[in-house]
């Protein structure tokens, strides 16, 4: 019996948009931009008509690259260093920034705005429309040259693509799109894409994004609606809301056709992510904590970024920050509060509370949390059980998981316990083994706190300095294994 092609859908479990994502892979670039929005293609060479063409290629990445520094959502290294003529390589600061894949290997990105002219004025933006800066945008072509170009020298693995708002979200989020279906389907490119989908945009232009890209971000900025009002007055919670759940249903309905075909394709493989800015608004640490925990467990993230807003506008909206530094040390005890949330089981209620709203400066978020805590210390290390080992300051989560393991073949002593990696000059106040300390301890607040302060905990570059540089993932893995221990 012949069937309409409603019902081989229907039958099939395949959304019609899904479909034409197929469809697209076989069909020229022209057609997609009609499959889009309906238009033809004139519209997507129109776009391109209007991007400036007289500005030199490195000069355009100069700007563009330099204007994608804020971004942390993928993290950046900001390194500029020159080989040194005995080796091979050097490292450029413009554009090239550090990731980490799905499979825990760190990889280089080319890290780019697609333009920085942008309709919108959030005050904490260097690209903000009334700011009085260079303006560049490139065009899809040019983005794929570079990226194809970069990527045979072997200088990157991947691209990460954001953008200004050039004309409406609309427009921008197609050359975007634009942009990675040339890059996957012309330039036959099958490296890392990271790109942001842009609030407001198109649900169908995210969709199509989605499925050419391996990780979608959409930016929150700012921890409450409130803030967002007053700063970014042209965004909104909603159509930033919005574009997240349309990538986060699309993933689960990409999940279900896997499952039945295996080869079907895949959508942001590599999940959603999403970034704060910290310390532009008077949110408390508290606050945070709990907007980017409902939004790990509301949105099925895969990171919450948290930026040190870095005062490079004067407004009257925005806060003085002392001597202008960015508040990089509590950005980074965010990261480590991140970290329990997502690896140490912690709840953002168990770390802070409205009477204590904010981060310890002085310890780490596990190291309060067990000091709160001591009622449930020391913790027998040969019968606590994994959960209670993850909370105890030294114990990081492979530890944990190789205490678990290494104690069904016999008694841990404390010998043992410093060769699996526990730091055991802060865990010897909350554990024994065999039912010993590992020295006579008094158990109080005031005297482990005096000496946990004397362990002196490795800040990463920049926090006690406190310089400019933009915290980076590096630093952030290394909490996970040694701060948070
Ligand atoms: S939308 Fe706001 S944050 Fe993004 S580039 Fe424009 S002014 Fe900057």
């Amino acid at each position: 019996m012949k069937q309409t092609l409603t019902e081989t859908l229907r039958n099939l479990k395949v959304s019609r948009v899904s479909f034409f994502v197929r469809l697209s892979i076989a069909i020229p670039e022209h057609m997609c931009y009609y499959l889009v929005k309906n238009k033809c293609s004139e519209r997507g060479r129109g776009m391109q008509d209007s991007i400036c063409e007289s500005m030199t290629l490195e000069k355009k990445l100069d700007i563009l690259s330099d204007a994608a520094k804020y971004d942390v959502s993928c993290t950046s290294s900001g390194v500029d260093r020159n080989g040194d003529g005995t080796g091979m390589g050097n490292c450029r600061k413009a554009g090239i920034c550090h990731s980490f894949s799905a499979d825990g290997r760190c990889i280089s990105l080319l890290k780019i705005l697609f333009t920085n002219e942008c309709i919108y004025d959030c005050k904490y933006c260097v690209n903000r429309a009334s700011n009085d800066v260079e303006r560049a945008s490139f065009t899809p072509e040019e983005v794929c040259t570079l990226t194809m170009e970069f990527y045979r020298r072997n200088y990157i693995e991947g691209l990460f693509l954001s953008s200004g708002i050039l004309k409406s979200p609309d427009y921008t989020m197609e050359l975007i799109y634009a942009t990675l279906y040339r890059l996957r389907h012309v330039c036959r490119f099958q490296g890392y894409i990271h790109v942001k989908a842009i609030p407001g945009a198109d649900q169908r232009l995210v969709r199509l994004t989605g499925y050419l890209a391996d990780r979608m971000s959409v930016n929150v900025e700012l921890p409450t609606a409130e803030s967002l009002r007053l700063l970014a007055p042209h965004k909104s919670r909603k159509n930033i809301l919005t574009p997240m759940r349309v990538v986060q249903n699309i993933s689960e309905e990409n999940r279900q056709e896997i499952a039945l075909y295996r080869n079907a394709p895949r959508f942001v493989p590599a999940g959603q992510s999403t970034q704060m800015i910290i310390g532009a608004t008077p949110e408390t640490d508290y606050q945070i904590l709990n907007v980017a925990e409902s939004l790990y467990k509301k949105f099925d993230l895969k990171r919450v970024y948290y930026s040190a807003f870095v005062p490079v506008n004067h407004d009257s909206a925005l806060p003085e920050l002392p001597d202008m530094k960015p508040p990089l040390l509590r950005e980074h005890r965010l990261y480590q509060a991140d970290w329990l949330l997502r690896f140490y089981h912690f709840e953002a209620e168990e770390l802070l509370d409205e009477e204590n709203p904010n981060f310890n400066i002085l310890l780490d978020p596990k190291c309060c949390w067990a000091l709160k805590h001591l009622e449930q210390f020391p913790v027998e290390i040969n019968r606590a059980d994994y959960r209670m080992l993850l909370r105890v300051p030294g114990i990081g989560y492979k530890s944990a998981g190789r205490i678990v393991k290494a104690r069904r073949m016999g008694q841990l002593r404390f010998e043992d316990l410093r060769k699996m990696g526990v730091v055991l000059r802060r865990a010897l106040y909350f554990i024994t083994c065999s039912g010993r300390m590992m020295y006579p301890v008094r158990i109080d607040e005031d005297s482990i706190t005096r000496n946990l302060l004397n362990t002196k905990e490795r800040l990463p570059e920049g926090v006690d300095g406190m310089t400019f540089r933009q915290m980076s993932l590096f630093d952030d893995v290394n909490f996970g294994e040694v701060n948070l221990q």
